[in-house]
């Protein structure tokens, strides 16, 4: 039987993969990480062997899977994707590592979600390109050794605090993802207008970028939605004004669609404002702590951890306490609530 979550995955990537950058230079923003990757692509190429392993971290949407894309892409090399989560046994990963072609690229989103025993065999294999296999039980179990093609691991996860360090210390380049600036997210937009064939114009571009949440894939989304409204409410005289036949998005476009979609002036989605919102008014500001703060919403600990809090701490709104989650002032002035050290001055 297939796995829903894998399917699942399958569909995301081909609906984002229309709109991917190929190579690193089509790749916006994360001009370190991109220089790093560039140098180690190329002395790989220069002396004729795989890349040494990448570990990619970051929040979700920030161009993890696609840089891996490019890696395979830029090499010339093979790319098989895999994910922890469909790692449940180090026999899995076995009979993943061991049809590995040479060179080739392997890619496990959510490494941190991996089995602990595929953990063990993954040390060996990324550091010698072999592998133990246990057969047998009890005394007369043994373990058969078996060389593997050489690869380039790379591997992505939202977490990289969760990974164990002998895990972490065998990559060869580490790089964590910021959040993009509005302007980097713009290019994002504007190229993908114009692959998806809808005009928009700079200000309505900007305005976009601006309440994307720092992320290409929130971009990416966003836009889509905006091309639909622009194709449906913009009338027939706006209708094939864009490129390639496509409709032109005004900024008011962009103010409706987000609106339907309850995207708020900032960028914050529904989930976002729920939690802003538990923590300002159930939990009176914090300090609170991140299980509870999740079931209050609804959701789990998890996807707060690695996909809410990062950018409500990276624009101010929310600060982490050893005693817990606190929501800031900002936060407070955002959600149009008065902060307690206003009502007490
Ligand atoms: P996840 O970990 O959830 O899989 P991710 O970090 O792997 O997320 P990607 O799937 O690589 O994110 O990227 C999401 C979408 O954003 C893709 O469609 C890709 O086209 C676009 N994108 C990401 N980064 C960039 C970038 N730097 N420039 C242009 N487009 C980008």
């Amino acid at each position: 039987p297939r796995d829903p979550a894998q399917a699942q995955d399958e569909i995301e990537l081909a609906v984002e993969g229309a709109l991917r950058p190929a190579s690193l230079a089509e790749f916006v923003g994360q001009h370190k990480v991109r220089a790093q990757m560039q140098l180690l692509l190329e002395a790989a190429a220069m002396q004729d062997r795989p890349a040494d392993h990448i570990l990619l971290s970051g929040p979700p949407g920030l161009g993890k899977t696609t840089l891996a894309m490019i890696v395979a892409h830029e090499s010339g090399r093979p790319l098989r994707l895999s994910s922890g989560p469909a790692i449940q046994h180090a026999g899995d990963l076995a009979a993943l590592l061991s049809s590995l072609t040479p060179g080739e690229v392997l890619f496990i989103d959510e490494i941190h979600r991996m089995a602990r025993s595929a953990e063990e065999m993954l040390y060996l294999a990324m550091e010698d390109f072999r592998i133990d296999i246990m057969v047998g039980k009890g005394a007369g179990a043994t373990s058969i050794p078996l060389d593997l093609a050489p690869f380039t691991l790379v591997g992505a996860t939202t977490r990289a605090g969760l990974l164990p360090n002998p895990l972490r210390d065998r990559f060869g380049f580490t790089a964590h993802l910021e959040y993009y600036e509005p302007d980097e997210l713009e290019k994002v937009v504007e190229r993908s207008a114009t692959m998806l064939g809808v005009g928009v114009p700079a200000h309505a571009r900007a305005e976009i970028a601006r309440r994307s949440r720092g992320t290409p894939r929130i971009a990416n989304r966003l836009l889509r939605r905006v091309r639909d409204y622009a194709l449906v409410h913009g009338g027939a005289d706006r209708a094939s004004t864009g490129p390639r036949g496509g409709p032109t998005a005004t900024q008011a476009d962009v103010n409706a669609a987000l609106e339907l979609y309850d995207v708020d002036r900032i960028g914050l989605d529904r989930l976002d404002r729920a939690v802003l919102d538990a923590l300002v008014h159930r939990f009176r500001g914090g300090p609170v702590g991140l299980s509870t703060l999740a079931v209050s919403v609804g959701e789990e600990g998890e996807t707060i951890e690695s996909v809410v809090e990062p950018y409500l701490v990276r624009i101010g709104f929310m600060g982490r306490t050893p005693r817990g989650r606190i929501a800031t002032p900002d936060a407070y002035a955002h959600l149009g609530a008065r902060h307690p050290e206003s009502v007490l001055g």
